[in-house]
């Protein structure tokens, strides 16, 4: 059935002038319009110049049917995998574009990238807002450009080696990471980082693990044609791994942060708690609330407030060990546990953040859009220590809490260690 949604993108697409293409950046829209000339023009030169045989046609119908088929088995799990991203998502279509570009001429990689992504469109990510039309063309046109610049590799070469598959899943993984990171960074040059670009370790692993799967398929569609069909599952495991690695990141993480959120947070400390009670030996904690951060939100506006969250967040992440739980308990709280580490020691740690909190210098936007610097942020850190200031998670945390309460009141900016309750100093 057609949805309400995708009658409006057809509709849309009719009317060139209504084009969302046009309300995204100019210099996206340039490199975009280029790209896409490129590999039009590159699919149009082939047709003329490179004859499509009976064996392309029966590969090309193949790698269509099998990736369709792959596609309808998957559609739930992609389109949860979809809407739980957070950055750029390999959608996994390089494992059918690999084995096109290597084995046949450009204008089937450019139709078997215009079908694949049409089908995707309609099928797997029905929901994709009317307008986004361009991002689909735009994606059509990496994928060709990756799988044509894969093709290179074996006109240059002068067999189907080992060598010369994985030089061409190689040139498809740097052409592909090279557009989509470009096409990014254009799209917001001011929210760009390497990460957001060119996306993290995980994203890369799984596009080089679908690269291994299509260099696979390359050399099954030369051999035995009929045995691609053998993908169809060990894609799908791999989609489902992904998807669950990804529901376990979020049902830990604090999406805004990237910290560790309360309840995992929680469940860790009463880990250390029991390891240090086996080993007899001790912890420190900071809780680390900022100063005055209700008038960021209320001067700048709560996105603002956000982008200040997310540097403080990177900074207690950066001046703590891996090993150190670093979490965020509220809204402008956060929490750090660090192992094996003295009450003095906390303290030290918890000066140099404050400190680099302090010098933090974060551009942004207001609500209305205006580009603005926030700089001279401070934070009250309170630190206590198991089992110095207490002998369950709860009574640490609250003597930390106590002595963040105690930074504020002695005029914020400032680091204090919790005052151990006499009683529990003895049993310590
Ligand atoms: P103090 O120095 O006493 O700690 O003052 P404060 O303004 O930091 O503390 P208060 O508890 O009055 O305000 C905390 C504010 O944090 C209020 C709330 O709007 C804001 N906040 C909580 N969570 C978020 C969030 O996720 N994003 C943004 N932007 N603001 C948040
Ligand atoms: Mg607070
Ligand atoms: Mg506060």
């Amino acid at each position: 059935m057609v949805t309400s949604g995708e009658r409006a993108l057809l509709r849309d697409s009719l009317y060139p002038t209504h084009w969302a293409l046009w309300q995204r950046p100019p210099r996206w829209i340039a490199v975009t319009l280029v790209a896409m000339g490129i590999a039009a023009g590159w699919a149009g030169y082939a047709t003329l110049t490179q004859p499509t045989t009976a064996w392309h046609l029966r590969i090309f119908a193949l790698i269509t049917a099998v990736a369709i088929a792959q596609t309808e088995i998957s559609r739930r799990l992609e389109r949860q995998r979809r809407s739980l991203a957070d950055g750029p998502h390999v959608n996994m279509v390089s494992v059918w574009l690999l084995p096109a570009g290597v084995l046949l001429p450009a204008q089937l990689v450019a139709l078997l990238s215009v079908t694949l992504y049409v089908y995707l469109a309609f099928r797997s990510w029905s929901g994709t807002r009317p307008g986004e039309a361009h991002r689909v063309a735009a994606n059509i046109t990496t994928a060709t450009l990756s799988g044509c610049a894969a093709g290179l590799v074996v006109v240059a070469s002068p067999g189907l080696t080992v060598v010369t598959v994985g030089a061409a899943a190689l040139v498809h993984f740097t052409v592909n990471t090279l557009l989509t990171g470009l096409g990014l960074y254009l799209a917001n040059p001011a929210k760009a980082s390497v990460e957001s670009c060119l996306g993290g370790m995980d994203d890369n692993l799984l596009e080089l693990a679908t690269l291994c799967v299509g260099g696979l398929l390359v050399m099954v569609l030369t051999q035995e044609p009929l045995l691609a069909v053998l993908v169809i599952l060990p894609l799908y495991v791999l989609q489902r791994s992904v998807l669950i690695k990804r529901l376990e990141e979020l049902a830990t993480t604090d999406q805004k942060t990237q910290l560790l959120n309360a309840t995992t947070w929680q469940e860790g400390a009463q880990r250390e708690i029991s390891r240090a009670e086996r080993e007899t030996g001790s912890f420190g904690t900071l809780m680390i609330d900022l100063d005055h951060f209700k008038h960021i939100n209320d001067t700048y506006g709560h996105l603002a407030g956000d982008d200040v969250l997310k540097a403080v967040a990177a900074v207690v992440k950066q001046e703590t060990r891996a090993h150190d739980l670093v979490g965020r308990f509220g809204g402008e709280e956060f929490v750090a546990l660090l192992p094996s580490t003295s009450k003095e020691d906390a303290i030290v740690t918890a000066e140099r953040i404050r400190q680099r909190i302090s010098e933090l210098v974060v551009p942004t936007l207001t609500n209305e859009g205006k580009s603005v610097t926030i700089e001279r942020r401070t934070a009250s850190i309170g630190v206590a220590a198991f089992p110095l200031d207490g002998v369950s998670i709860e009574e640490v945390m609250a003597a930390a809490d106590a002595a963040v309460y105690a930074a504020k009141d002695g005029g914020r900016n400032r680091v204090v260690g919790s005052v151990p309750v006499p009683a529990l100093a003895a049993v310590a």
